[in-house]
């Protein structure tokens, strides 16, 4: 019975003590995020979202100053490394920093925190689609040529030949770097099903329902070859869907407003952002990529 009593006391105390370090873990890590938050934005920084991140320019001076703050917090917690010889520098990271931020402004959501490193490659890059068989006999199914990867736990993978293509270009509807974080958000949950994690539980309802009917015609539309705003890539799965939008969403908001409305505003709900007021009318355009000689996944 002592010895239950001092089981118990000994628990509790365990616990208390890992439920203290895992607060003064919060804790610290907030204030050196406040920290980093006052420095002030390097300019050589600046410089680089002024050329290489067209987005950027639309944004309102508010959400500027806020994603120059996610860029300096992103690049203080994440890995990045070179694949393929290519060298690591300042515009790579502050590139990829700044569209990772983008989906983070104006909103509670922490910084990816299942993603730890970057992985670049200078180019499109072979990845083997592999599965383990018996536990020791591995089996590679396929290779294919890919432009990026969202990993569920630890890794992102970019060609950043993509990225130079897409990033700095205003009047590009694709951004690989929108399409792999969004993967990250949607499996912030634990699955990648096209549902991320929304900020209120009453929405559920109507992201299904909305996304469903959207999918559905997207897939009928690819089938029968028939063009729309968001690319057929999306018709691969309802991950695949909610990435692909995402990349319309920011890159061609004019046209996704116009032709998918209801989607349209559930996404303004879900990122807490209107990217289509950041842009004058006529800017808007409809090009679908034609095929896909390159995946993403
Ligand atoms: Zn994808």
């Amino acid at each position: 019975m002592v010895f239950e009593t001092l089981d118990i006391v000994l628990l509790l105390v365990t616990g208390g003590v890992i439920i203290a370090g895992i607060a003064l873990g919060i804790g610290l890590k907030s204030r050196h995020r406040r920290k980093l938050l006052l420095q002030p934005f390097p300019p050589e920084y600046l410089d680089i979202l002024k050329n290489n991140v067209a987005l950027y320019a639309l944004l309102p001076a508010e959400l500027q100053a806020e994603l120059q703050g996610r860029i300096a917090v992103f690049l203080d917690e994440k890995e990045f490394e070179g694949c393929g010889g290519l060298q690591i520098d300042a515009r790579i990271k502050v590139t990829i920093a700044a569209f990772a931020g983008m989906l983070l402004l104006n909103k509670d959501l922490d910084y990816y925190p299942a993603l730890r490193s970057i992985l670049v490659y200078p180019d499109a890059y072979v990845a083997s689609d592999s599965r383990s068989r018996l536990g020791t006999v591995t089996v590679v199914d396929r290779e294919s040529v890919r432009l990026g990867e969202s990993w569920t736990y630890g890794n992102l993978v970019f060609s950043w030949q993509q990225i130079e293509n897409e990033a700095g270009n205003i009047h590009c509807h694709h951004n690989v770097i929108l399409h792999e974080f969004a993967h990250q958000l949607d499996q912030s949950d634990g699955i990648a099903d096209g549902t991320p994690l929304l900020p209120d539980k009453g929405i559920y309802p109507e992201w299904r329902q909305v996304m469903q009917r959207e999918y559905d015609r997207l897939c009928r539309e690819a089938e029968h070859a028939v063009r729309d705003v968001i690319d057929w890539y999306g018709a691969t799965n309802p991950a695949e869907f909610f990435a692909v939008t995402t990349e319309s969403f920011f890159c061609n908001p004019l046209a996704l407003q116009g032709a998918h409305r209801k989607l349209y505003e559930l996404f303004v709900e879900f990122y807490r952002l209107d990217p289509a007021s950041w842009r004058k009318p006529g800017v808007s355009g409809n090009k679908n990529r034609t095929g896909h000689q390159s995946e993403r996944s």
